[in-house]
């Protein structure tokens, strides 16, 4: 798989990374290549492309046919889940090449039986411009200024490279979201919750779930957000068959408290498409506590925290 000229090179002295900056998608690519280098056993593909051209990566490990998925960074202030997951890649990739055992399997045992595909950052174009800002060579500079409020910060920029927030942007309730996004008077693209002119209108999102209508052998998602420390596991009224006990056993190891979604939030997300489309489980995993984007000094509390739930998760399908 080739994801163009912009991959940093990264020097991996250690065989378990720190991540001490700010993780943007060329930093990711240089991890991601750095791994798929020395794990060849990882495979590397792509769902597509943001709309800015990135090429969205998606990683497996695994060759069992029993799958789960697992997402980060919906949104622009949240990288912290794609430094989550890469560390886990990373930590998941050595403990395989030793044959080790972790909690309460061998990882050769769950490479057989089990994948895991994640999807470390799936809008890309919205955590550049949180990390890196909006260039006025972007194409649309005057665009998002104006959606930004004619300000050039964008360090609270949630949505993708057009204002759309790709977790409000799922065929779920997407009417209903509509009518509380008019009462909110959010118009055409915004940092965050504006919904799109149609369901995934989006390439970010229309990708993601194509993936997951042509791969059946996913029998459920986590999605990792910030911040929050809970758990969501329904849409509306609706919970898929064993998500209530996979989700109490999920707060036993994480410690976060299981909630349902409120207001806005309760709509269009990944989460409740899943749940509703093909009737699985589907999880909102809230990471970490404090105000987004948290410090990137969190993200060893955070991983210790969810470290059980990530090996854990495939033996529950
Ligand atoms: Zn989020």
């Amino acid at each position: 798989m080739n994801f163009g000229e912009n991959t940093a090179k990264i020097n991996m002295q250690k065989n378990i990374l720190d991540y001490k900056v700010p993780l943007d998608y060329n930093v990711m690519m240089g991890y991601i290549n750095e791994f798929s280098e020395r794990y060849p056993f990882m495979s590397v593909s792509s769902i597509g492309e943001s709309i800015m051209g990135r090429s969205i990566p998606i990683i497996r490990l695994g060759n069992g046919e029993r799958s789960v998925l697992y997402v980060g960074a919906h949104h622009g202030m949240e990288w912290m889940t794609s430094v989550l997951l890469l560390r886990f890649i990373n930590e998941y990739c050595e403990l395989f090449k030793k044959d080790s055992r972790i909690y309460t399997y061998t990882l050769s045992y769950l490479f057989s039986t089990k994948s895991i595909y994640i999807i470390p950052m799936l809008n890309p174009d919205g955590v550049d411009y949180q990390i890196n800002g909006v260039g006025e060579d972007n194409p649309l500079y005057e665009r998002l200024l104006k959606m930004n409020q004619n300000s050039t910060d964008f360090t609270h920029w949630q949505a993708n490279a057009r204002g759309v927030d790709l977790n409000h942007n799922y065929n779920c309730g997407f009417a209903e979201y509509k009518q509380l996004e008019a009462e909110q008077g959010i118009g055409e693209g915004a940092p965050t919750r504006f919904s799109g002119n149609m369901p995934e209108s989006e390439p970010e999102v229309g990708a993601l779930c194509n993936f997951l209508r042509f791969n059946d052998d996913i029998k459920a998602i986590l999605t990792l957000h910030t911040q929050g420390e809970e758990i969501y596991y329904t849409s509306g009224e609706r919970t898929a068959p064993r998500s209530k006990t996979i989700a109490a056993t999920l707060s036993r190891m994480t410690g976060y408290l299981l909630g349902t979604p409120e207001g806005m939030a309760a709509y269009g997300g990944l989460t409740d498409w899943y749940i509703s489309e093909f009737n699985k489980p589907s999880f909102t995993i809230e990471c970490g506590r404090g105000e987004n984007p948290l410090p990137l000094d969190d993200y060893f509390k955070i991983y210790t925290d969810i470290r059980e739930m990530l090996f854990m998760m495939p033996t529950f399908i």
